[in-house]
């Protein structure tokens, strides 16, 4: 039944999805032809960051601002008076120096404003897509770190944290997405028995606490020495 409500569903979003795109001057067209040849192997945290990016919804002081909740704050990277926008961060030049470097490595042409290119306005094949996006997920991360513990990375600095990033997607929340297959092959098995050894038995949690939000993780273990038989299974 839900399958079906969501099929259903999908021409009132995509119409949404058109008239908020429009009503900023983008064509939605090419938008909604470009999220359909969006690769599948983008990570469902990158698909998210898109769709913000796509809605104007990321939150910059510069929105709040439009609606009257403080002043526009400087930018994270390169201090510009009023530049905390999303509008300045993807024309940003300490941002775009960064950009212009891991474009190089992939042999991809650099940038002049990244909004045209998140905004699927050009005709980039699915891999340059999937980069762009990647990168620009992992500065506006970035960014909120940055803004949260009050500091100005350096050029070099920002271009290592980025990277950092783009190595352990898991930092920034963007994993490659699995499908059930690869999950039921990751899923934890009972250890087969073996002779000689003691079997290690773990579990472990990790979870939000309270409005905080803050995670909390632990692990704990339990150990049984071998029998004369060899096995481990369970206390004596
Ligand atoms: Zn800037």
């Amino acid at each position: 039944m839900y399958k079906a409500m969501r099929a259903a569903e999908v021409a009132i979003w995509r119409e949404y999805l058109r008239a908020r795109v429009q009503a900023k001057g983008w064509d939605a067209q090419r938008l909604v032809r470009g999220v359909r040849a969006v690769p599948r192997t983008l990570p469902q945290g990158h698909r998210w960051f898109l769709l913000k990016v796509h809605l104007n919804a990321p939150m910059t002081s510069s929105r709040m601002a439009t609606v009257g909740h403080g002043p526009v704050l400087r930018c994270a990277f390169c201090r510009t008076d009023g530049g905390e926008s999303w509008q300045h961060l993807a024309r940003c030049g300490v941002v775009l120096s960064i950009c212009d470097d891991l474009f190089a490595m992939g042999r991809m042409p650099p940038l002049h404003d990244a909004l045209p290119a998140l905004m699927l306005q050009g005709d980039a094949d699915g891999a340059s897509v999937s980069a762009t996006v990647a990168v620009f997920a992992s500065i506006w991360r970035v960014r909120a770190s940055c803004n949260r513990l009050q500091i100005v990375p350096s050029l070099e600095s920002l271009r290592r944290l980025v990277e950092q990033s783009l190595d352990c997607p898991w930092l920034v929340r963007c994993e490659p997405t699995s499908d059930r297959r690869s999950r039921r092959q990751a899923r934890l098995r009972e250890p087969a028995a073996c002779p000689g050894a003691a079997i290690y038995r773990s579990d472990g949690a990790s979870r939000g606490q309270g409005i905080a939000g803050d995670s909390l993780g632990g692990w704990g273990s339990a150990v049984w020495a071998p029998t004369e038989r060899g096995l481990g299974e369970g206390p004596p």
